[in-house]
């Protein structure tokens, strides 16, 4: 456990294995992790649950926002021994929920919504202060433009398609490659097109291609970049 107080921002494209990157380093780092996504996951199953969002999709802007005005989505975070993090609306763990398909399917028009994206940014600042691995889509870019260290990942879109299909038959589903194929483009397009901070690499950030690399060659990247700028060392 080293504990360093610095800020690691991780942006990318979906898919490219930014979470489990980030996890790793913050076990070996000792840091905290925060999974930006799940912040605002959490965020669309409150909307879920509160009826904020109803079954067809249509969101009560006005409700919602006053929810948040009103403080009623507590969200709090916990970190597990693994690096990774458990996330709670109240006292609830909804670490679990917050992965399923109905908040998959709301996620990214409710992270769209700017009242949205500056309530999270507010929890994320409020969390991360002291020192953090952050993952997201903006981290570099809007949350934190003065993070110690930016990488931004990226991986050929039919590697990631190839990895979701993984993760899912690992999950019991019998997914197509096509359909997943154009689900990774699809998400590539709605993040990097949005109005609100889009997904765009930071001027002053790394970039990672982990097309072709372990995660292990990966921390042998990053323990170079660390060893030069923090004379830290995660090997
Ligand atoms: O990373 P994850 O897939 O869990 O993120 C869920 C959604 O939240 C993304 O598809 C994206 O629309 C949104 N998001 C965002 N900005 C971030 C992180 C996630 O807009 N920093």
């Amino acid at each position: 456990m080293k504990d360093p107080h610095i800020i690691i921002a991780i942006d990318g494209y979906s898919s490219t294995g930014k979470g489990t990157f980030a996890v790793e380093i913050a076990r070996r780092l000792g840091i905290l992790y925060l999974d930006s996504g799940a912040l605002y996951r959490t965020v669309t199953l409150y909307g879920l649950r509160s009826g904020r969002i109803e079954w067809n999709g249509r969101i009560d802007e006005r409700q919602l926002q006053e929810d948040i005005l009103l403080g009623k989505i507590d969200i709090s975070v916990m970190p597990k021994e693994d690096g990774s993090m458990r996330v709670f609306l109240g006292d609830d763990d909804v670490s679990a929920q917050i992965r399923e398909l109905e908040v998959a399917r709301n996620v990214s028009a409710i992270a769209a919504l700017p009242f949205v994206r500056n309530f999270v940014d507010e929890q994320l600042h409020r969390l991360g202060a002291k020192g953090c691995v952050m993952d997201g889509r903006d981290i570099g870019t809007a949350v934190f433009p003065n993070a110690d260290l930016k990488i931004f990942m990226t991986a050929d879109a039919r590697i990631r398609a190839q990895r979701r299909v993984r993760q899912m038959e690992e999950a019991g589903q019998h997914p197509d490659f096509e359909t997943i194929l154009k689900n990774v483009q699809e998400r590539d397009y709605i993040d990097s097109h949005r109005a609100m901070n889009p997904l765009r690499q930071a001027d002053d950030a790394l970039v990672l291609d982990n097309s072709h690399m372990t995660v292990e060659e990966q921390m042998v990247w990053l323990d170079g970049i660390l060893k030069e700028r923090f004379n830290l060392s995660i090997l």
